[in-house]
């Protein structure tokens, strides 16, 4: 398949092999994108270095705390000079800290609020003021989000709000960035077995509670939701934009 030839793109929120991020990166670049890859902090550079290498060694890996101005400023700097362009991203990133998922939404603390707007929302406002100037053949923006986000989900909690701020801000920039034929979406994933989910506490519990109730009586895979990944950056979607698509077995249907 070459439904991405000629594309470049970057990837935010690779963490390991189970990642969300590396499922739809893979999509990406065997659908013939070129991609360059972020990690945050030395501790995951090891891994996302060994996963990004897997598409040759000079595959452009760069540092970045999404909180961090100045880091995104040199990503793009390192990007522009490498590719001159850029097509695609994906953001696939959030925090929150862990007492914040934990226990009643109401003892949610000013600085977890922020925390987890600041990673999981306001990040994505950052990264596409920075990308749309490389954007200059079109693009197209995705981010991940959650249910959530629209519904109460137990102990998922602030992260839940930092989600309904994404999904705003999806909105906001997709109207914004229209003229400029850029598309923002976001994927709203079913739960998937990832290190950022076993942070949720009971997540084991949401996975059997999805196969039970969700139309499809199953979750979702890592690569459906890179697979949805693919089709959003495709040109098949070239009128998508401003859109939260749901990926979760039809979960999101249910009343009961
Ligand atoms: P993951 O593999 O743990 O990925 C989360 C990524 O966010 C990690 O690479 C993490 O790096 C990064 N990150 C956190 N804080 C950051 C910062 N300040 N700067 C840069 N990167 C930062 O988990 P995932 O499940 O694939 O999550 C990806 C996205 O999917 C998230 O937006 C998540 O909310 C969303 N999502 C997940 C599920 C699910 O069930 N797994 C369902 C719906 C939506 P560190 O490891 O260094 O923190």
């Amino acid at each position: 398949m070459s439904l991405l030839n000629g594309k470049f793109g970057i990837v935010f929120g690779v963490a390991n092999k189970r990642s969300i991020a590396w499922a739809i990166a893979q999509a990406w670049a065997r659908a013939g994108a070129t991609l360059a890859f972020t990690y945050q902090g030395e501790r995951l550079k090891e891994n996302v270095a060994e996963l990004a290498g897997t598409f040759g060694p000079d595959t452009l890996i760069l540092p970045c705390d999404v909180t961090r101005d100045e880091e995104i400023a040199r990503v793009f700097a390192a990007v522009q000079q490498r590719f001159g362009k850029l097509h695609l991203l994906l953001h696939s990133v959030a925090f929150a800290p862990r007492e914040a998922l934990e226990g009643d939404f109401l003892n949610t603390s000013r600085e977890a609020f922020r925390i987890a707007h600041d990673v999981s929302a306001y990040s994505l406002v950052a990264l596409a003021r920075a990308a749309a100037p490389l954007m200059t053949e079109g693009g197209s923006l995705l981010g991940l989000s959650y249910y959530g986000a629209e519904k109460v989900v137990p102990h998922y909690n602030v992260m839940g709000v930092a989600k309904a701020a994404l999904e705003a801000c999806t909105r906001y920039l997709a109207y914004d960035l229209g003229p400029r034929q850029i598309r923002v979406n976001c994927i709203s994933a079913g739960p998937v077995n990832t290190l950022a989910a076993r942070g949720i506490s009971g997540f084991t519990e949401m996975l059997r509670h999805y196969e039970a109730k969700a139309p499809l009586k199953r979750n979702v895979t890592a690569d459906e939701l890179g697979a949805t990944g693919l089709f959003l950056a495709s040109d098949g979607a070239a009128a998508i934009t401003g859109q939260v698509l749901y990926v979760d077995c039809g979960y999101q249907i249910m009343g009961m």
